[in-house]
Parts: C-alpha cells; structure tokens; sequence
C-alpha cells in the first residue's frame, strides 16, 4: 500500500497523494549553456523525464532559467547551495522548484525570504537533508546518522510550517543505501509530506543503478516515496531510463515494452545481447502496457515465455515471432527484427 502524503503543487505537476510516483532527472550541463542545457532536457524529455533540475551557481545561472523555462515542457526545479539571493533570483525567473538545504542557506532570516519569495510565486521547495552537509548541532548531538537526519528534517518542517509555508516535500539522503532506508522510513513515520527517493553520489552506471534500485526500490516496496531520481555518473537519459525500470518492476508506472530475455545457455543459437538491447531501444517509448520476449532458442524459447505478449526466437539461420506462446510466423534471421517491431507496432497501435 502506498503511504498517503499531501499533494503538493509543482508548476503543472501535482506530486504526492495518489498521483503517479514521478522521475526526476539533473543536467550536467552549464546551466549559462542554454543552448547545450536546452538540447539536453529535449533528450531528457523523449525519455520521460518528468521534472529537471538545474544547477545555479551564480546570478547569470539564474537569469538563464527564464530562457530555459520558455523553452520546455516538464516543470524545472533551481538547485541552490548557500546563496539565498540565487534562490529568490531563480523564482523571479520562472523556476517551479527550487531545492535547498536550509542548513546551509545561513539564518532564520535568510530562509524566512526563500519563503517569502516562494509563496509570491507559487513554488515549491524541496528541502534536503544530506548526512554529508548536516547542521552541526545535530552532527554533534546524534553523530552522522539517519536520526540526525531525521531530526535536522524536523526542525525545518517546524519552521516552513511555522511560516505557514506547506508547498514542500523533503529527501533525506544518507552517505549509504543503509542510513539513507532508514531515514526516509523513520521520517515517514512522522511527517506526511511528499518524500523525493535518491541515493546521493550512488556511483557508475552499473553500481549505481545496483545501489539506486536496492535503496530507491526497498522504500518504495514499502509504499515510501512520490518522486524519484537515480543519480548517476553517466547520462542523465540513463538516470530515467533506470527511474522507469525500478518503477515498472514494482508495478507502479508503466512506460515502454516490459522486455523479458532469456540468461542465454548452450542451445543459443543467435547473437542474443545484440538483439534485445536493439529490441528494448525501439520499444522504449511505447506508452502501452505489453511484455515482449527475447528468448535464445527456438526449442524452449517460446515455452518458457509463454506469458509475454510478444515473442521472439532466435535459430540457426530461421527465427520465429509468437504471441502469447503460440508461433505467429517463421522468419529469416536477418529479417527477424524488422519483421518482429513491425508487427508489434501494428497490432498494438
Ligand atoms: Fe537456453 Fe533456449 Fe532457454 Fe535461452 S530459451 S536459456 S537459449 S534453452
């Protein structure tokens, strides 16, 4: 059972209660490269990116947001270390987030005008806590642990509600997968704002799609979390793709083929690898529910993916397409690709 949290307003996106759990992703880009931050929300957005984030680093970074704003689609959140003028800059220029950690942003005083500025401009505002930049009366308090995040997390709800600012959700990210389950459960215990699920600095494409699923997907099997980002040292494209998969693999979202392939053995009898990385990149954006098979062997192929709606097997120079276990047609085997995505295109459309 999803936990049930605020809904919450960001720009024409609504996050928490019972919408969809959405994926975020972060250019890498400068954001003062329009042009190049632009061309990569465009890629970001093909893939079903649903909310971006930019980096601000200084006043020119700000004022680009309005540019960049004008030009897309998905809502655009300003990410801000230390600077509250960056903050209220970036909200003058159009940003529908921003995201801080007010334990950085300097005094009372200082966050009291992000809010300000924030209700002026009907944004919200994502508070992140991270073990590594905690305040250091927590640090002090509880050591660099999920509690301090936790607590540190608390304070600030107090005051944005003391202000009576409520247009927030909160991450709590831990400098490991383990610290970083338990923060987010422990405060979900509490508080039932919208929770946006990451694992920070989780690594390469390959072990930090490992850390994000386990960290990310854990929470989320327990109904915990209503925005997502898999941070990755890659392409970004990549950080959606893997937010979708996690997604699709617990039921919550569906978004391109559900590809199912067989682990290959010694009766494969074709270039397997090959063949569904093409298949999973043709599919990936259709917007319908369907399991497509790739399986190695003609003998047990279609037997063992029985379940899938569409299937393909691999043979010595002669191919097969199936539909729900039963053999549709028999396929040379350089045509069996072309022929394969024609046929799923047609009857799905
Ligand atoms: Fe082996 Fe064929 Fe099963 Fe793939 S489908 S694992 S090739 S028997």
């Amino acid at each position: 059972m999803r936990r049930v949290t605020k809904e919450i307003t960001l720009g024409n996106l609504k996050i928490g209660g019972k919408n969809p759990i959405t994926v975020q992703s972060m250019t890498n880009t400068d954001t003062r490269d329009v042009e190049s931050t632009l061309a990569q929300i465009k890629r970001l957005e093909e893939v079903g990116c649903e909310i971006i984030r930019v980096a601000v680093v200084d006043e020119e970074a700000a004022r680009c947001i309005k540019r960049i704003k004008d030009a897309i689609k998905i809502p655009l959140i300003a990410d801000i270390h230390f600077d509250y003028r960056l903050a209220i800059l970036s909200m003058e220029n159009g940003a529908d987030g921003i995201r801080i950690n007010p334990g950085n942003i300097g005094s009372e005083d200082k966050v009291r005008k992000v809010i300000d500025a924030a209700k002026i401009h009907s944004v919200a505002i994502r508070i992140g806590v991270n073990s590594g930049s905690l305040e250091k009366g927590f640090r002090e308090k509880y050591g660099v642990c999920a509690k301090a995040m936790v607590e540190s997390a608390l304070k600030y709800m107090r005051f944005f509600e003391k202000e009576r600012f409520y247009n927030m959700k909160f991450s709590l990210k831990g400098s490991d997968v383990v610290t970083t389950i338990e923060a987010y459960r422990e405060f979900s215990t509490i508080s039932d704002y919208p929770l946006h699920l990451g694992v920070t600095e989780a690594g390469t494409l390959f072990s930090g799609t490992v850390k994000s699923a386990v960290g990310i997907g854990a929470l989320l099997a327990e109904g915990i979390g209503d925005t997502i980002r898999v941070s990755l040292t890659a392409d970004p494209v990549e950080e959606v793709k893997v937010g979708f998969e996690i997604l699709k693999a617990l039921g919550l979202r569906d978004r391109g083929a559900e590809i199912i392939s067989c682990p290959t053995c010694g009766r494969c009898e074709i270039d397997l690898m090959d063949l569904v990385s093409k298949v999973e990149n043709e599919l990936a954006k259709l917007d319908k529910k369907v399991t497509v098979a790739v399986m190695g062997c003609v003998v047990n192929g279609p037997g063992e993916a029985r379940e899938a709606d569409y299937g393909i097997a691999g043979g010595r120079g002669v191919g097969i397409i199936f539909k729900k276990g039963r053999v549709l047609k028999k396929v040379k085997e350089e045509e069996l690709l072309e022929e394969f995505l024609k046929i799923i295109k047609e009857e799905i459309n």
